[in-house]
């Protein structure tokens, strides 16, 4: 098992001083797979050629500022505030720090013991530092050569939001000073969590013979898949049941968007819906928790229901910056993309989809439905009824594509009728009628009476599910938003050869005192979206509704007119275009796939890994392989499994967890296996391509492609 399956974070640095004395050492450290308060630090020191003194400072450091983004750096970056720092005895020291704008106290403990040759040594302790959110102690040890000192450190962390604890210092406190475990023991649990994980999480990929002859590009493949795993489940896990926690864009680990939560949920919660739904539940309490301040920027906004912001953070005010530097020009702009009212119907979505998988009512019944049912007023306030043509118009927002935030010239921002925004308006209508069958009447009747819904209100909201305006091109290209067809082309070839990577295309543009706004170009899929969300027949059977004709024809189409015109300027979108092409032409989509999974991986000073990994990327890539490649879905109370794998892939397995059912699945070029582990769920029904099975505990389904 390598160190990532276990979760330990392992390094080697070997050294050389000006005095030719070379030294070798090893470092592990993990927090805790289940013991979410604890942590540990092993260094291995191994003298290799020298003997004689080394000192050590073990310290908890409550001074970190936020520094990982480089253009946040003139921002203010100290958080913390010292509260209070003690040295328990020459092992044991506890830290607590509060964060000087939310007061979240924070405390940590820890011990610290140092062995020769894995023997209790005689350290001598030097001194003790203790200064402003700095607590430390030095020691001295004497070695000779080839003797080895391991210096363990366990840490413990609680903090004010913790349930079950009295006061977080003196958790801290308590817990270091009963300590009895090592850094062995502890870190035994913490792999045994780590297997168990495993066993539930794990995405398994074989490549065909012909890309085998490299089993480099396996093992590299796999390897990265598991990576995007860990750092999924680094960032929510079974740690984060109960707690108020959302899914943050770019995990906990580094500071880009300082850890806010987007609409990038809708890309990661598929990875989790098939495992753990209880985490889903959890992060989209993280929403109803904030209904309250959504239903007060609806009211600020002039419209009814609640008004999610595209930006959220503690409270679920809108966190959006106002301006944004541009690093390119130097130059600070105003940042509209606050505008993206369509992260609400992100929620809606993600409420139907978990409700889909496990059929929780109670859910449903109590939050997920008043979020939707206050979504769908919101929208049914924002919309004008434009009678000319009989149709709801959405004015003044912006679509996924962020690259064009107003019409060319315009002083104010905002443009009319984003096809993707407008479309899954109809969908949340549609949730939102649909409501009063799924849930018990007495629960209909509740929320009604408690949101105070009237019938004219349900009807207006019927009619928007039927009269959304779409606008297309002459040549019946969905436009992205009205106008988009006037814009200019743009010179793709030109600005290629002279900038090389064009990504930025919004940034480099506005250098050059011109806009995105006025070109035929988007950073990531806006239009696409709809493909990525939706079945070609449910497509067609929405615009078929919404009386606009549209054939498979125009799919394919749509898809190649917006994908000439992407930048790919977030990492959202390799991932979605992969998604889409899996259906289309798989081997670009593998081409698109191992692009999408480099995101993270390729070392790039100025690329912004190191601002925090891209977990809606990292989890788009698993959803490639079990919903795009796979072909898994649910439908109308079925399970269905309809595999299109790439040429380059031999065989995907995985587990996912299906109405109390753990199954096993297993897909090929040839066949489709799953099997039911034994429990005592109730059957259900399966279709793998076009056979329709009845699934049984303990039983196996193959059916040959
Ligand atoms: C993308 C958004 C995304 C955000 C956070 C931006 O670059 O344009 O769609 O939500 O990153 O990942």
């Amino acid at each position: 098992m390598n160190e990532y399956k276990k979760g330990v974070l392992s390094r080697t640095i070997r050294f050389c001083d000006k005095k030719n004395r070379e030294t070798l050492v090893l470092q592990h450290l993990f927090v805790h797979g289940r013991l979410m308060h604890r942590a540990g630090l092993k260094i291995i020191i191994t003298p290799l050629n020298w003997e004689g003194r080394i000192e050590i400072c073990s310290a908890l450091d409550g001074r970190v500022t936020n520094q990982g983004v480089e253009r946040y750096r003139d921002l203010g970056s100290k958080h913390l505030d010292l509260v209070e720092s003690k040295h328990i005895d020459e092992q044991r020291m506890v830290l607590k720090m509060r964060t000087n704008g939310s007061c979240l106290d924070i405390a940590m403990g820890a011990r610290t013991r140092i062995f020769v040759n894995n023997k209790t040594a005689a350290i001598t302790s030097l001194s003790a530092d203790k200064s402003g959110g700095y607590v430390a102690r030095q020691f001295m040890v004497t070695v000779a050569r080839g003797e080895t000192i391991s210096i363990e450190k366990l840490i413990c962390i609680y903090t004010s939001w913790d349930t079950g604890i009295y006061e977080c210092l003196s958790e801290a406190e308590n817990t270091i000073a009963d300590d009895v475990e090592s850094f062995d023991s502890l870190l035994k649990s913490h792999v045994i969590a780590w297997e168990l994980l495993w066993r539930k999480f794990d995405v398994r990929l074989e490549l065909s013979n012909s890309d085998l002859d490299n089993s480099d590009l396996e093992q590299y493949t796999q390897k990265i898949i598991r990576l995007h795993i860990f750092h999924l489940l680094q960032s929510s896990s079974v740690h984060s049941l109960d707690i108020d926690v959302g899914m943050p864009a770019r995990g906990w680990h580094g500071e880009g968007y300082r850890g806010h939560i987007f609409w990038d949920e809708m890309i990661i919660f598929p990875f989790l819906n098939y495992r753990t739904p209880r985490i889903t539940r959890t992060l989209l309490m993280y929403r109803y928790r904030r209904l309250h301040e959504a239903r007060l920027a609806a009211k600020t906004a002039g419209c009814k229901g609640a008004m999610y912001p595209w930006q959220s953070g503690s409270n679920g005010r809108e966190e959006t910056q106002q301006m944004h530097l541009n690093p390119e020009s130097g130059r600070w702009l105003p940042d509209n993309t606050y505008l993206q009212r369509h992260v609400n119907n992100a929620i809606v979505y993600n409420i139907a989809q978990y409700f889909q998988i496990t059929q929780d009512i109670q859910f449903l019944s109590f939050y997920g439905g008043e979020i939707t049912l206050e979504i769908a007023r919101f929208w049914a306030s924002l919309a004008t009824y434009n009678p000319k043509i009989d149709r709801y118009e959405i004015l003044g927002v912006i679509g996924p594509d962020e690259y064009h935030d107003a019409y060319p010239g315009a002083e104010k921002p905002g443009l009319n009728n984003n096809a993707y925004t407008n479309l899954m308006v109809m969908f949340v209508m549609d949730q939102a009628l649909n409501l009063q069958h799924l849930i018990p009447e007495q629960d209909w009747e509740y929320l009604r009476k408690k949101l105070g819904i009237e019938d004219r209100e349900l009807k207006i909201w019927q009619k928007m599910s039927r009269r959304m305006k779409i606008v297309f091109h002459d040549d019946g290209i969905i436009s992205q938003f009205e106008g988009y067809e006037a814009l200019k082309e743009f010179n793709w070839d030109e600005y290629k050869i002279k900038y090389g990577n064009i990504q930025r295309l919004d940034r480099i543009l506005e250098k050059e005192g011109d806009s995105a706004n006025n070109y035929k170009l988007s950073k990531q899929p806006d239009v696409i979206m709809l493909f990525y969300l939706f079945s070609a027949e449910t497509l067609r059977k929405m615009f078929k509704r919404l009386d606009y004709s549209f054939d498979k024809d125009s799919i394919v189409k749509n898809i190649n007119y917006y994908l000439n015109r992407t930048t790919n300027g977030s990492s959202l979108a390799l991932v979605i275009h992969s998604w889409i092409e899996a259906r289309l032409e798989r081997e670009g989509s593998w081409e698109l796939f191992s692009q999408a999974l480099e995101t993270d991986m390729v070392y790039d000073p100025a690329g912004s890994t190191r601002e925090g990994v891209h977990l809606a990327a990292m989890s788009g890539c698993i959803d490639i392989l079990q919903r795009g490649y796979a072909g898994l879905e649910i439908r109308s109370n079925i399970l269905i499994l309809n595999p299109l794998l790439p040429k380059s892939i031999n065989r995907i397995s995985f587990h996912i967890r299906y109405r109390k059912h753990w199954l096993d699945l297993e897909i090929t070029q040839n066949h489709v296996k799953v099997k039911s582990l034994t429990s005592k769920a109730i059957p259900f029904t399966i279709m793998i391509k076009d056979e329709i099975i009845r699934l049984y505990p303990g039983n196996i389904a193959v059916v040959d492609l």
